[in-house]
């Protein structure tokens, strides 16, 4: 499993221990969200979650509206325009038994003076949510979630999902907006696995994750071949609809125009009927063809919705009752260790396969050597695994054979099963550790997360990729990406010119990022986004930071104090760069012009305020030539492309455009004429309010 740091620090410790935690879920919001493919699973995530808002609830003053106990987790990729969302598009507050269902009950009950309230309640489908806009009955607009005010606008793929509407039915208002969940049917997902296995390629992980992945892909086609499918779930109150007394009638409304409404709803008066539908729908939850995990249990009043209103990101009215997570129990074939990328030793349990919640289960996580000791899991065993969310399973525990002999205790190896380095265990970290930084296997993790979109974001050199170099003998430091050249590339098997050139222009675009993300994608332990960033707020540059000790990073000498970063991280960070190793990676990176400096947050005149945007120029221009254009757009920042995709910001259209705005509109990118070009031109820093 590759996390941002594997051993959490001290949990005695609450500022450091907060600090770690935000990390992690910031580190696996962005794998789930932004990149669809999540590392833990949704059971790990609500543990790390639950922590976080247990320590701030006991510490006030760790409190933080940047906390992601706070704040939606993904947000709005620049693959797609941007969209956003007059109503935010919110969270939930979890109930995980009666209990936690019966105390909403009452809180919403206190909250409403004693007033009865009836209850809607749908099952919790595991997939996208979206908005969808229509006008006059036409669909116009369908958007992610995103960060919850902006989204991505994802129109044309949406236009694939058959059971969107493209026109509404009856007597529907001017001005209509809608939510509902867009998810990839388990038929769909296990043809493609079938094919993928027949291919000999890596399997998806899940439904969820593959369909949100398949809506946030730039090929509507793949949409329509992938047969996705929505439930709708909410009509959005913009101000210009009539709105009907209850969220109830409000769904049978939708159905009405033509959305497709689960008939799985039903509506209550008491917690005892919410329970009984919820026993029934669990039991129930493999006939259905999708996935859901849980129920979500609404006031049906809109007028009591309004009464209670919002507690951060989570609705007062509303509450997600979780099913638990699926278990099973198969024997233990053997623990084999996985060498990450600070070089600790992951155990990974391989197993006799076994189907979870309607999929093979044959790995699962172990998550170090106490772990395996506490539990008692020895190779050979019968052990419990859970599957919640369906990504990763757990072990849980060791099931007892009686009258059967059992294996030896599990121990760590001695010697890295990579590159044979003794392996080392330092008193305080859970993780056995190879200290060989240029361990073949570490290096491996290395490369992957330096190039990965939360740290140098190299769009096309995926996992595959990486391996490839690195076999090749192309990269054997972070530094040599920025060495790679066309010719290496395109020599490469099944890597054509148009992938090479992608690469080579990721790389290159890379070489901007701002320092907090070069200091994340280096990867030294224990530092991850929050961490870097906040470092980077008191140092300019990589070179003042190698500069600092221990002591004034640790915040022991109280003018330099940096709080929050302790002296576990600060002897991370001195240790790193006392390292030969680490300073030829940024000796290279500086030589390969990586600019290893704070770039300004306010950008003035001359600099970049269009920095990481890519424009197309096409057509003629009157008041000056293509190439002049382009200039322009350099001389703010952005960067130029000869082609329109889905990853182009603007497209310049001047006289005689020619087939790139015609794809530009079918990709809905956002079209300038000369005048407005030059309107930005002279406000460069007003683009983002100006022209969504
Ligand atoms: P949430 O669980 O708070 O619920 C809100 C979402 O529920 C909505 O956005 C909508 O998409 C969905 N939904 C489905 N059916 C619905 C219905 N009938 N009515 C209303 N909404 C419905 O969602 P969240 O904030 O995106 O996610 C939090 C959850 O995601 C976590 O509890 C965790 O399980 C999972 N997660 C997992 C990882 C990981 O690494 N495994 C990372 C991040 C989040």
């Amino acid at each position: 499993m590759t996390t941002i740091s594997t051993s959490p620090p001290d949990p005695g410790d609450p500022v450091e221990r907060a600090r770690w935690l935000r990390d992690q879920l910031w580190f696996h919001n962005e794998r789930y969200y932004n990149d669809d493919a999540p590392v833990i699973s949704d059971s790990q995530y609500d543990a790390l979650m639950q922590e976080l808002r247990d320590l701030e609830a006991a510490h006030p003053e760790l409190r933080s509206a940047s906390s992601p106990t706070q704040i939606i987790g993904g947000s709005a990729s620049d693959r797609f325009p941007q969209v956003q969302h007059p109503i935010p598009m919110l969270s939930l507050a979890n109930a995980f038994d009666r209990d936690d269902l019966e105390a909403w009950h009452r809180r919403v009950t206190d909250l409403l003076d004693g007033q009865p309230f009836r209850m809607v309640a749908e099952l919790k489908i595991d997939g996208l949510a979206v908005r969808l806009v229509y006008r006059d009955g036409a669909f116009v607009l369908g958007a992610t979630r995103g960060n919850g005010q902006t989204g991505e606008d994802v129109t044309p793929n949406l236009r694939e999902v058959e059971s969107i509407p493209h026109s509404l039915h009856g007597d529907f208002p001017a001005d209509l907006e809608v939510r509902g969940e867009v998810y990839l049917p388990l038929d769909s997902f296990r043809r493609m696995n079938e094919e993928r296995a027949r291919n000999g390629e890596p399997l998806y992980a899940n439904p969820r994750n593959t369909g949100a992945g398949t809506i946030r892909q730039l090929d509507p086609e793949v949409v329509r071949d992938r047969h996705m499918e929505i439930w709708v779930y909410s009509l959005n109150d913009t101000g210009d609809v009539p709105m009907p007394a209850g969220h109830w009638e409000a769904l049978e409304q939708l159905g009405f125009y033509g959305f497709r409404v689960n008939d799985a709803n039903r509506i209550f008066d008491t917690v005892d009927e919410v329970c009984a539908y919820y026993d029934r729908m669990l039991g129930e939850r493999h006939h259905w063809g999708y996935e859901a995990d849980g129920l979500v249990v609404k006031v049906d009043s809109l007028a009591q919705q309004n009464a209670l209103g919002f507690a951060g990101r989570e609705p007062r009215w509303a509450i997600a009752y979780k099913f638990p997570a699926e278990r099973a129990v198969t024997k233990l074939r053997k623990i084999k260790i996985n060498v990450g990328r600070t070089g600790s030793l992951n155990p990974q349990a391989i197993l006799k396969p076994v189907a979870v919640s309607g999929a093979t289960v044959q790995h699962a996580s172990l998550h170090n050597e106490g772990d395996i000791h506490s539990k008692d899991i020895r190779e050979g065993d019968m052990v419990e695994i859970e599957r919640a969310g369906d990504v990763i399973p757990h072990v849980l525990r060791h099931v007892p054979t009686p009258g059967k002999k059992r294996g030896p205790e599990f121990h760590m190896p001695e010697r890295c099963p990579e590159c044979e380095t003794l392996v080392v265990k330092v008193e305080g970290d859970a993780m056995h550790r190879c200290p060989n930084s240029a361990c073949p296997a570490q290096f491996f993790e290395s490369l992957k997360h330096f190039v990965s979109r939360s740290a140098m974001d190299i769009d096309g050199l995926g996992e595959r990729w990486c391996r490839i170099l690195i076999d090749r003998g192309l990269v054997s430091d972070v530094s040599h990406v920025y060495g790679l050249n066309m010719e290496q590339l395109t020599e490469l098997d099944r890597m054509g010119e148009k992938l090479a050139t992608r690469i080579l222009d990721n790389v290159k675009a890379s070489k901007q990022r701002p320092l907090a993300r070069i200091l994340f994608a280096l990867g030294i332990p224990h530092v991850g986004a929050e961490v870097a960033e906040l470092l980077t707020s008191h140092y300019t540059s990589i070179e003042k930071l190698a500069e600092a000790g221990i002591d004034e990073l640790a915040g022991l000498h109280e003018a330099s104090a940096i709080s929050g970063v302790g002296p576990r991280i600060a002897e991370s960070i001195v240790n790193y760069f006392v390292t030969e190793r680490n300073w030829k990676t940024i000796i290279g990176l500086n030589d390969a012009g990586v600019e290893l400096l704070q770039k300004p947050v306010v950008a003035e005149v001359g600099e970049q305020p269009w920095l990481g945007r890519t424009f197309v120029v096409t057509g003629t221009l009157s008041s000056m030539t293509r190439r002049e254009a382009e200039s322009k757009v350099k001389a703010l920042g952005g960067t130029t492309s000869s082609s329109v995709s889905g990853r182009t910001y603007r497209l310049v259209s001047g006289a005689s455009p020619g087939s790139k705005l015609a794809l530009a509109e079918r990709l809905r990118i956002v079209v300038w004429n000369e005048d407005e070009f030059l309107h930005f031109l002279e406000a460069p820093f007003s683009l983002d309010e100006k022209s969504m």
